[in-house]
């Protein structure tokens, strides 16, 4: 057996049944990702357009795509045919952008709103005022559902930072919830949260990550 497919089934086993795997093979040849898939992984995550579109081009049509990156409002068209959910709408600029794709291609995409939650100001994201503010607003944005949150936590060794970075995702979520009536504009099961990385899935998933998105330890490092 491969050293990623071991990884993947060890994740399998350790990873609850109702927490998503993301394998996030950015920076990684398509054989990589086909000896995942051959250990049953399906859902792989892209965080560069070009990559996403040349890699859904030559490999299987049942893998579910995720991009997980920066996206630029210009790479939409090589990004939306394949991906199943864009987790990482960080500004209003793409979400309308994605819209009026969805408008003129008559289709809905699920995406999630990606939440500025490190203390690291270069991570991209909404804060949690804007994020209530595009939520109330969701109606207007007929051809995406606005399916939940997801966040990077600060890139540190202390648990105490990552938990109460995380904590922000899942206290704004259970917020929305609550006041369901003010956001009509969301579908019905919003909710979904998106947390938790090699270094921090554990604490992810213990806090009630529904999906974790898991790249070195099953691929190896990146070489960038
Ligand atoms: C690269 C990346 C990951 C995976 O990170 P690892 O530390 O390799 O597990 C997860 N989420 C996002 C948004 C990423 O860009």
């Amino acid at each position: 057996m491969t050293d990623i497919a071991h990884a993947i089934i060890e994740l399998e086993k350790e990873l609850p049944s109702n927490v998503k795997l993301v394998a996030v093979s950015k920076f990684h040849p398509a054989e990589a990702v086909m000896e995942a898939y051959r250990a049953g992984q399906r859902v792989f995550g892209e965080s560069r357009p070009q990559e996403l579109a040349a890699k859904a081009a030559c490999l299987p049509d049942d893998i579910i795509w995720h991009f997980i990156g920066h996206l630029q409002t210009n790479k939409l068209k090589l990004v939306l045919p394949v991906a199943s959910m864009v987790e990482s709408v960080d500004s209003l600029h793409l979400l309308s952008a994605i819209e009026k794709w969805g408008n003129e291609n008559g289709r809905t995409v699920d995406v999630l709103l990606e939440m500025h939650i490190a203390s690291e100001s270069t991570k991209q994201g909404f804060s949690g005022d804007e994020i209530l503010s595009v939520a109330e607003n969701a109606a207007a944005f007929g051809h995406v559902r606005i399916r939940g949150l997801m966040g990077m936590a600060t890139y540190t060794d202390d648990e105490f930072i990552i938990r109460k970075d995380f904590a922000k995702l899942v206290a704004l979520r259970d917020e929305i919830r609550e006041n369901k009536d003010s956001y009509p504009g969301l579908p019905e099961d919003f909710g979904i949260l998106s947390f938790g990385m090699t270094h921090d899935f554990r604490i992810a998933v213990e806090m009630g990550a529904d999906i974790v998105r898991i790249g070195t330890l099953i691929f190896g490092e990146r070489t960038y």
